[in-house]
């Protein structure tokens, strides 16, 4: 191949030298669609746990596999040395200890593991016009009408009165039965399809649709909804009155699929934020003899504003961390003060049919690599960990010096909408946060989309920034 570069005009230059370029990545690497193919099928068996109890049970015995013990009140842990705390079973710390004390400070990277979905209410199971159903108050931002006429199925645990909890994982194996909303025909819906789409399905109308057939008896009333019992007995040991200390909910039952000719992209449920949260354990686990200790949490709750004892918003890292640096005479505080930590979450990718929500200097672009987002928030910086520039710039040397393509990206034009992410929520311990993260199309809807190169490509950032030696100005 001739060496064009000569050729280049004198502007052409100056522009290789002053002007931001931004180049997709198959453009930068033609092969590296290739190379994350094995990593994305990995990644969509992850995909698979559709809650945060199942990838927490998903990833135990994965992280027991690779030497992570589980963590000791009170144990001076050796660098290489790793441990995993589990809160609740709904939370994961997974810690890699460094070569250099903790209190010079760690490495952090958090994602969350909830994702949106229609959380059955407390006592859900009801019956009308020969139809049984269960009533759901939907958790997170979703639009509700994406949610019905697709096939669901069912997770969760139940807690019986014995103190036995069960739990529920129904419509995800070939041959189990799926769930649904049913939605209005096209026919008689001429009012419907003229209401505004957040009123268009009302988020009662949201039942899920579990059955029509009767229990076969003369004199018993509501008997497709005994029906329903009887079989939940039979099948889990289960009566109505465990469905009021439970945690169910329905989800798309649609396994994780490659998208596109090229199989460039994966189409799944849950992929804000369990993209994010693959690649922060990938790259944990992959963390050996790293100066800096490496701390890797998976938090709940964030869809729902990070509250709760499993959310951000709890003591449940802090104290942690307090635990696990005081047998070393250091206070979390001062830990805190001197470490860096990811944010990891997606973003919202450019997406041409709607151009008039982007800026797209300042929005981020499929196949464009990880997403870091100086801030998030909405209406004048709102509620927004706003990075500073110092830890902008502290991040940007480690992708740049290893070569790992990156944009930034701002969650849409200014007033246009916005939303925020675990950042501000962990920020607030005097921790140098920044968010990063992969873009993805239709974020919250029921099958998100997002590109197999940017996936593997947050996996190796992640991987630098915790391989990374520099210290923190
Ligand atoms: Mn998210
Ligand atoms: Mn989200």
């Amino acid at each position: 191949m001739v060496d064009k570069k000569d050729d280049k005009s004198a502007g052409q230059k100056l522009q290789d030298t002053l002007c931001l370029q931004n180049k997709d990545l198959g453009t930068i690497d033609a092969d590296l669609l290739q190379k994350a193919l094995p990593y994305a099928e990995d990644y969509k068996l992850f995909l698979r746990n559709k809650t945060e109890r199942e990838i927490v049970d998903y990833t135990l015995p994965i992280v027991k596999k690779f030497g992570y013990k589980e963590f000791k009140l009170g144990t001076r842990y050796k660098p290489g040395d790793k441990v995993f705390y589990n809160n609740r079973g709904k939370n994961l710390i997974l810690v890699t200890m460094g070569e250099k004390p903790v209190a010079d400070g760690v490495r952090i990277s958090v994602a969350h593991i909830d994702s949106p979905r229609l959380d059955f209410k407390p006592s859900p199971l009801f019956e009308a016009d020969e139809m049984a159903y269960f009533k759901t108050h939907y958790y997170g931002g979703i639009k509700k009408y994406q949610w019905t006429a697709i096939p669901l199925s069912l997770h969760g645990v139940l807690v019986l009165n014995n103190g036995k909890t069960v739990k529920v994982r129904l419509g995800e194996e070939p041959g189990e039965p799926q769930f649904c909303v049913t939605d209005l025909l096209p026919h008689l819906a001429r009012e419907q399809m003229t209401k505004p789409m957040n009123k268009a399905i009302d988020a009662e109308q949201l039942n899920v649709l579990v059955g029509c057939w009767p229990f076969k008896d003369d004199k018993a009333s509501q008997k497709v909804k005994l029906n329903i019992l009887d079989m939940l007995f039979k099948k889990y040991g289960i009566i109505e009155k465990d469905f009021l200390s439970a945690e169910l909910c329905a989800v798309p039952s649609c396994k994780p699929m490659d998208l596109g000719f090229d199989g460039s992209m994966i189409i799944g449920y849950g992929q804000d934020d369990r993209v994010c949260a693959y690649s922060n354990l990938m790259a944990e686990i992959d963390t050996k003899d790293q100066e800096y200790t490496t701390i890797t949490v998976f938090a709940d709750k964030e869809e729902t504003g990070s509250d709760g004892n499993t959310g951000m918003r709890s003591t449940f890292f802090r104290d942690f961390l307090e635990d696990f640096v005081s047998v070393y005479g250091a206070e979390s505080r001062h830990v805190l003060q001197k470490s860096v930590c990811l944010s990891c979450d997606v973003n919202a990718a450019v997406d041409p049919a709607f151009p008039e929500v982007f800026e797209m200097n300042n929005c981020s672009f499929l196949n464009r690599g990880p997403v870091v987002s100086k801030y998030t928030g909405s209406r004048g910086k709102y509620s927004t960990n706003d990075a500073s520039a110092e830890t902008m710039g502290f991040l940007r040397r480690i992708l740049d010096e290893n070569k790992i393509p990156w944009q930034v990206g701002e969650l849409g034009k200014v007033d246009i909408g916005g939303g925020g992410t675990i950042a501000s929520e962990i920020s607030v311990h005097n921790l140098d946060t920044v968010d990063m993260g992969v873009p993805v199309l239709s974020m919250h809807a029921p099958m998100e989309v997002v590109s197999k190169a940017d996936v593997y490509m947050l996996y190796k950032a992640i991987s630098a920034f915790y391989a990374s030696a520099y210290v923190k100005d």
